[in-house]
């Protein structure tokens, strides 16, 4: 099968080769977000398609059987981009998508990074994970002190914002050392899922944890695990070569 994986999650980079190792042509798709992308070892092209007509011309050219969205649980966008492009191209799809965390009873949750800031007051000291992508929030919020850890430079920061650069996965150990060195009070951060040191660090030094609810995904089929997603690609292939049998 002829595969399109839209990436920029760990998930995604672990999918890629294991479907070329199971013998399907993949091909590996990032936004360009990241300035050194993780190798993802199948081709691996960069950049928008330029919205769902797109990526769907994009599809029916490359002559696509199937399409595996792994991109970010907080993706706007391209979910909503992805399913309408493979209905368009009427072709298969799913949704990869890790669990979100459970959420814990103390933990303060919000639609939007606006509305958690809102609840900010000048004595806070906040750890914000919430990625480089979207940083107005921050800006606009200048009561609080933020420590912004972020893969990539975020560039110029207003005086609140102190930039951290750093690239997961972390150890327990290290983000209690890091919101230690800070004297972080809150935890500014998505649901994104995966694994939770910041959150057990947080619970240990008392420091309130403000959690930004996912977006709805688009209604769909959807695979929590790489396994998952494989196991679903292979049903999918097994259908195709049932319906090509002579009968
Ligand atoms: P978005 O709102 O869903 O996407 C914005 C635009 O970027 C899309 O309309 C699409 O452009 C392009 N795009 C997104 N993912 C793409 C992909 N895999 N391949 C090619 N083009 C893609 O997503 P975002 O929040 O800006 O995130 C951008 C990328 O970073 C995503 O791939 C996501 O998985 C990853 N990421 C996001 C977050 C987050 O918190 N949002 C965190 C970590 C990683 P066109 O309409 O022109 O096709």
């Amino acid at each position: 099968m002829k595969i399109l994986v839209l990436g920029g999650t760990r998930e995604a980079r672990e999918l890629c080769p294991r479907l070329a190792g199971a013998g399907h042509d993949v091909t590996a798709s990032l936004a360009g977000a990241t300035r050194a992308p993780a190798a993802y070892r199948v081709p691996t092209r960069v950049g928008g398609f330029g919205g769902p007509a797109g990526l769907a011309d994009w599809l029916d050219s490359h002559r696509i059987d199937c399409l595996v969205d792994a991109t970010h649980p907080f993706a706007k966008q391209m979910p909503h981009h992805a399913a309408a492009a493979a209905y368009g191209a009427g072709i298969a799809r799913l949704r990869l998508i890790r669990p979100g965390w459970t959420p814990r009873p103390h933990w303060r949750q919000f639609e939007t990074l606006d509305a958690a800031c809102a609840e900010l007051t000048p004595a806070d000291r906040v750890l914000a994970t919430t990625g480089h992508g979207e940083l107005d929030p921050l800006f606009r919020h200048t009561d609080p002190r933020f420590w912004l850890r972020t893969i990539e430079d975020p560039g110029d920061l207003p005086l609140h914002v102190t930039s951290i650069r750093g690239r997961p996965p972390f150890t327990p150990a290290e983000e209690q050392a890091l919101m230690q060195a800070h004297g972080i009070t809150h935890l500014l951060t998505k649901n994104s899922g995966g694994d939770g040191a910041k959150l057990d660090a947080a619970d240990r030094l008392g420091v309130t944890v403000l959690m930004i609810r996912r977006p709805a995904p688009p209604p769909g089929p959807h695979a929590a695990t790489t396994d998952a997603a494989l196991a679903w690609v292979e049903a999918l292939a097994a259908h195709g070569r049932q319906k090509n049998q002579p009968g």
